[in-house]
């Protein structure tokens, strides 16, 4: 199983990390080890600072495809979760900077926080409130109508390339307001008729 991750996928979130607006879908992986579930620790392993969290809207397939047409690619997803996609900016800054891939910094144990799935059907994922809070203060909100590329596109353009299968995971991006999470502190991911997953730091 793998999780296929969108870059910059809402036009507020490019801005702050200063990045024009892709004509493509930038894609990266992070793998099945980094999930965890609601009530579960993230913990960051020593030495790795400005760990941020970035909420995002998960959509999970019902079966395999490949070269998936874009009209059809949401007859693939089977259900939906709420995702925060953990990231040790600071690595991933470094790594960036000297033109090396970031897998490390996305990939890292607990680093992928997933609520529980809920059926597909009857939710229109181009219009759901999502939000992100820190020990109760709101640090990231936005409606999912606001992303750049639809999941859609993003399914078509990535099966072009790579075989999606049944169990995998589509993370869609993340709004601004990411912001470094500490040890101690309570992670809330929360999409509106899906759910949420809380976490605690340590
Ligand atoms: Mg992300």
């Amino acid at each position: 199983m793998k999780i296929i991750c969108v870059g910059w996928n809402y036009m507020s979130h490019a801005a702050e990390m200063d990045k024009a607006l892709p004509e493509e879908p930038l894609i990266f992986l992070k793998p099945s080890t980094c999930i965890i579930g609601d009530g579960d620790e993230i913990r960051i392993p020593k030495g790795v600072t400005n760990v941020q969290h970035e909420v995002e809207l998960a959509l999970i397939f019902g079966r395999t495809g490949k070269d998936i047409p874009e009209n059809e690619a949401m007859s693939y997803i089977s259900g939906l979760a709420v995702f925060n996609d953990v990231t040790a900016r600071d690595m991933q800054t470094s790594e960036r900077a000297k033109g090396n891939p970031w897998d490390l910094c996305k990939g890292m144990d607990t680093f992928g926080p997933l609520s529980e799935t809920v059926p597909a059907d009857g939710i229109d994922i181009g219009d759901l409130d999502m939000e992100l809070t820190v020990n109760g203060e709101i640090r990231q909100k936005v409606n999912t109508g606001k992303m750049i590329f639809h999941p859609a596109k993003v399914i078509a353009y990535v099966s072009r390339y790579m075989t999606i299968e049944t169990g995998d995971i589509l993370a869609t991006g993340t709004p601004d307001g990411i912001s470094e999470i500490n040890p101690g502190d309570i992670v809330c991911a929360s999409i509106s008729k899906i759910g949420s997953v809380t976490n605690r730091v340590v």
